[in-house]
């Protein structure tokens, strides 16, 4: 089971392929193994991972070996270990290439606690043509609030010889939509003197033939480079795709939260982005971190409701040890903190209501997902530049749509549109 983002998906992933000798099923109690891949990244998270190690020990039988691995671990191990005796094996991140070894040597009387390795095999789950590929793992950033750096290490940049080789594999497994992800994804190639690796990575993807679309996430502001934007916007494989969290709009929240970038550099790479023809732009925003004021806070509003973003995630500030957001005064005390966010997800909803409108009478390419999980007798597709999952779906409703495979390419024309989805008429 893999809890939290894409990132803690593909080591999950990795995993499935140490233990592909192994039968498998969703039912906790056949299980002789059972496999959590945890996430801490914010008190939820936590919560959420430590809910289902409890109810995966209730459902498990006797004699199962129940195996935590990802963030939770990683960053708490020892506190966990004293608090969940239930728990077999405790792994942490990043390597995972001897999950098989691990659970092997345990369940031959052996007891370690081992940190697995990377491996470069995946069973990749979720879609049958496309996949996330890890550029990087740890991060050089010192955001007020973030956790990650202190747990994950710093940025390590996987070199561009092993991801076109893993995009290479997926491509022959038929594979062809790709989403490359890292903490700090536009930092790639740093720590290996590339100063615009991901241009480089670009390039390398471009030319292996049968990757037809592609896109970046996690690009940060102050390492998002005007170069890379316009290597995208001319890119015919790479969709024009930003995702560009910048966590908050006020100069002195972004000072305060250490994200190296004030509102005027970060809005003209904003601007920038939104002048390529067909862009889409991602951000996320914290609401009532330290510091916060009722100015500050409007100020983010406004931006919100201007829908300048096409999507916007937002989400309340989650005080995390380890962080210097944790030691800081001036807090925003939590009624306050329930009460902005509930403006401001209203007001992202609004915005985001009236973009998905805007697409009434567009004729958009669109990828076959499948059934929809909506209706049966309905078709889902995605756009064909934006991510699966937090993008929009494209909810096929033709009476003919019975011969769409997933994985098929074609247009549809958008018909309406509901606070989260459009819907739309398959041209073929
Ligand atoms: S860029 Fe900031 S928020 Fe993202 S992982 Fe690094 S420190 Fe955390």
């Amino acid at each position: 089971m893999s809890l939290g983002c894409t990132k803690n998906l593909i080591d999950s992933e990795v995993m499935l392929a140490r233990l592909k000798g192994l039968e498998l099923t969703d039912e906790v109690g056949e299980a002789d193994v059972i496999v959590l891949n945890s996430c801490g990244f914010i008190d939820a998270a936590k919560e959420e991972s430590i809910n289902t190690i409890l109810s995966l020990h209730e459902a498990r039988k006797e004699g199962s070996l129940l195996v935590v691995a990802g963030c939770l671990t990683q960053r708490y191990q020892e506190e966990l270990q004293a608090e969940l005796p239930e728990v077999d094996i405790f792994t942490g991140v990043g390597d995972y290439a001897r999950i098989d070894a691990l659970i092997e040597q345990k369940m031959s009387g052996f007891s370690d606690q081992v940190f697995l390795q990377e491996s470069e095999e995946r069973v990749v789950t979720g879609s049958s043509f496309h996949a996330y590929v890890k550029i990087a793992e740890g991060c050089n950033q010192v955001c007020s609030f973030c956790a990650i750096p202190s747990f994950k290490g710093k940025l390590h940049s996987r070199s561009l010889t092993s991801i076109v080789k893993e995009v290479e594999r997926l491509v022959a497994q038929g594979f062809f939509d790709f989403s490359f992800i890292a903490q700090d994804s536009s930092s790639y190639g740093r720590d290996i003197g590339e100063a615009d690796g991901l241009i480089a990575l670009i390039e390398a993807v471009e030319k292996i033939e049968g990757v037809k679309r592609a896109r970046i996430l996690y690009l940060y502001p102050s390492t998002t480079s005007t170069a890379l934007i316009d290597r995208l916007a001319s890119s015919k494989v790479f969709a024009p795709y930003f995702d560009i969290p910048l966590q908050h709009v006020s100069d002195s929240m972004l000072k305060t939260m250490r994200r190296g970038l004030g509102r005027e550099a970060s809005f003209a790479l904003v601007e920038k982005m939104r002048a390529v023809p067909n862009s889409w732009l991602r951000t996320a925003f914290i609401v009532g971190h330290p510091g916060e004021s009722e100015a500050d806070f409007e100020a983010l509003c406004e931006v919100i409701a201007s829908g300048v973003f096409d999507m916007v995630s937002l989400f309340g500030f989650s005080d995390e040890e380890g962080t210097t957001a944790h030691d800081m005064a001036d807090r925003v005390d939590a009624k306050t903190l329930k009460a902005r966010l509930k403006k401001a997800e209203k007001l992202a909803k609004t915005a985001r209501k009236k973009r998905l409108k805007a697409f009434i009478g567009q004729t958009l390419p669109v990828v076959i997902e499948g059934e929809s999980d909506e209706h049966e007798f309905l078709i889902a597709a995605k756009h064909l530049d934006w991510a699966p999952e937090i993008d929009p779906q494209i909810l096929i409703n033709d009476s003919d749509v019975a011969g769409l495979k997933p994985g098929q390419i074609g247009e549809v024309i958008i018909t309406d549109a509901t606070d989260e989805q459009l819907i739309g008429r398959f041209l073929g």
